[in-house]
Formats: structure tokens, sequence, C-alpha cells
């Protein structure tokens, strides 16, 4: 099977709503939106470092749209479709059957479109870009954050991070289900993300771990933040094993694509209604100070003398 003949199979779906010329042309054309602004983000998944040889294909194909999907919720953007360029050491249609299955079905679900990509044959790898619509004005940045705001985060964190160290260690089929389908098949938060535009002032996602994606927010909004430790919504998986090691995995461990936000006060109410509504628990876990750095203290107001460090790429 050529190139083109693999495109046609498994990638043409024919014209797509957002792009009715559909893909095959030199470049996809979307209507653009009055008053709109459009986001737009990339991710590159590369076997070995992003990914085992043996994961599931299916799996794969979800994930890769999944943490595109997750940098749209952090924008308050409203997902409309994407770019998928993939490199592929061979035709194996079994393997490709079941990832585009994947990557179709959170597409679908979230109104997202495949508009074109590029094929090509090497290792392993797969970058998608997505693009979103947001009102002009209403993305939710990383340097919005005031002193005073409250600081929330969505979901349970330390989860994942916990379950690929698990994985490492030789133990991933003791895993909870629950856990293999966070770290897996993790479910970006586009619903709360939209919702938030008007009562958030700062947001990003988590995909490196707390206190280094708070750093980002604090460094961008120049204030300094408080986590307060016995406020945050750790997985209870690990609480089992030891609290305190669930802290540290809540503090600095990656792969959440839960949200982190910043938002007044008297925004609160409203806030906790929206957590109701989507079924989503939020929970208040600090707030954004005056100065440049993070505090983490216990509930007793003992500040944490070491603090875990985030993932970095070349740390
Ligand atoms: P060009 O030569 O203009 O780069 P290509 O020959 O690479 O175009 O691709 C032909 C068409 O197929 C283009 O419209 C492109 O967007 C689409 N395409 C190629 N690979 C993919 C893919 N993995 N998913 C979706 N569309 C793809
Ligand atoms: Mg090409």
């Amino acid at each position: 099977m050529g190139e083109f003949e693999l495109i046609r199979r498994f990638f043409d779906r024919g014209p797509a709503r957002r792009s009715p010329l559909g893909i095959g042309d030199d470049c996809a054309l979307v209507a653009a939106r009055e008053h709109g602004q459009i986001a737009t983000t990339c991710d590159l998944l590369v076997e070995g470092r992003h990914f085992f040889a043996d994961v599931s294909p299916a799996d794969l194909g979800h994930k890769a749209l999944a943490v595109n999907l997750s940098d749209l919720a952090a924008m308050g953007a409203e997902p409309f479709g994407f770019l998928l360029s993939i490199s592929l050491p061979r035709v194996d249609e079994a393997w490709l059957e079941a990832f585009t299955e994947g990557l179709f079905a959170i597409a679908d679900r979230y109104g997202c479109e495949l508009l074109g990509g590029d094929t090509t044959a090497g290792p392993l790898a797969i970058s998608i870009t997505a693009f979103g619509h947001v009102p002009a004005g209403a993305a939710l940045r990383r340097d919005g954050a005031q002193p005073d705001d409250d600081l929330w985060v969505s979901g349970e964190i330390g989860g994942p991070s916990w379950a690929v160290g698990e994985r490492y260690a030789g133990r991933g089929h003791a895993l909870p289900a629950s856990l293999v389908r966070r770290l897996d098949r993790p479910e970006p938060r586009v619903e709360l993300g939209m919702a938030l535009r008007h009562l958030a002032s700062a947001a990003i996602d988590l995909s490196d771990g707390l206190l280094g994606d708070l750093g980002h927010i604090i460094e961008r909004s120049r204030v300094g933040a408080e986590v307060d430790e016995s406020a945050l919504p750790v997985s209870p998986e690990i609480v089992a094993e030891s609290r305190d090691r669930a802290i540290e995995f809540a503090l600095a461990g990656g792969d959440e694509y839960e949200l982190l936000f910043c938002a007044p006060p008297e925004n609160r109410s409203a806030i906790e209604a929206l957590g109701r509504r989507l079924g989503i628990p939020l929970t208040r876990i600090g707030r954004i100070r005056d100065g440049a750095s993070i505090q983490v203290h216990d509930a007793r107001g003992r500040p944490r003398a070491r603090l875990p460090r985030s993932h970095e790429h070349f740390g």
C-alpha cells in the first residue's frame, strides 16, 4: 500500500463539517468566525520517550489528540479541527485500524475534525496540531492571575505519575482500572475550560506537574502563590499507600491533564456550582499572593522545607 492509498483508507473520511473541501488539497480551508480568535497548539509524541513500543494503538490514537485538546481546554477554546503528521516504520493495517479507531472516537466526541496532515515512512512518531475557536479577548491565559485570587484544581491529582512509576517497576498489572484509564485515556477538560472563560483569571493544564505548571502562571503573571498541601485532592489509590508520597506525586507528578486555574474569591460559589453541573470535583488548593515564589504549607501552616521537582525535557 502506498502513501496515498494509506491516507485515503485510514485518514480520509470525506468532506468535514467545518471544512467542506475535506482533506486532499494543498491546504485545508476553514471558515473564520466573526470577532473570534483561533487557538492553536501542537504536541509531538515519540516512541520510547512519550510511549512504549508495545502501547495499545487505540490508546495512542486517543492520547495523541487528548493532550492537544487539553491545551485548548486550558485556553477556554472550543475545539474544531486538527492536523495529523505521522511517521510509520511500516504499513501495519491492524495497527492503523486500532489507532484511527481510538483517534476518531475522541475526535468525534469533541466535534474536532481531521483537516489534513502529512504521512511518511520512518521511526514511529505522531504530531498533532489542534485548532479551537475562542471569542476575541476571552481566552484563559497564564498571565492574568492577581494577588488574592483563589487557586483551584480540577479532578484528583498524583495518580497518573504514580501509575507510570508502578509500570516501570513491573507492577503495572496490579494497578486499579480507574488509574490505568486515566493514564492511557486521559479525558481533556474541554467543557470546563470553556465555562471558565468568564470566571477564571488564568489557567494552565497540568502536564508537567503542579509546582512546575503553577510556576509558569506566577512567572507570567508576576505574582507569588501559596499552596495548602492538606487541601490537595490526591488520588485515593496512592493515599492508601502513603499520604506523604501521595502529596509528593500530587505536587510534582505529570500526565494529569487536569486544569489549574485562578479566580477572584467572589466567583467561588459560581465555580462550585459549575463543578456540580459538570460532575467534576473542583478544589480550592491555595491562593495567589504578592511576590515571586511558591510556598507549600501543611494544615497547621508550617512551610514544607523541600519541594519536589517537576518534569522538564533536557532537565
Ligand atoms: P503535500 O504534498 O501538499 O504536502 P501530501 O501529498 O503530503 O500533500 O498530502 C496529500 C493530502 O493528504 C493533503 O491534503 C494532506 O493534508 C493529506 N494528508 C496527508 N497525510 C495525512 C494524515 N496523516 N492525516 C490526514 N490527512 C493527511
Ligand atoms: Mg506530504
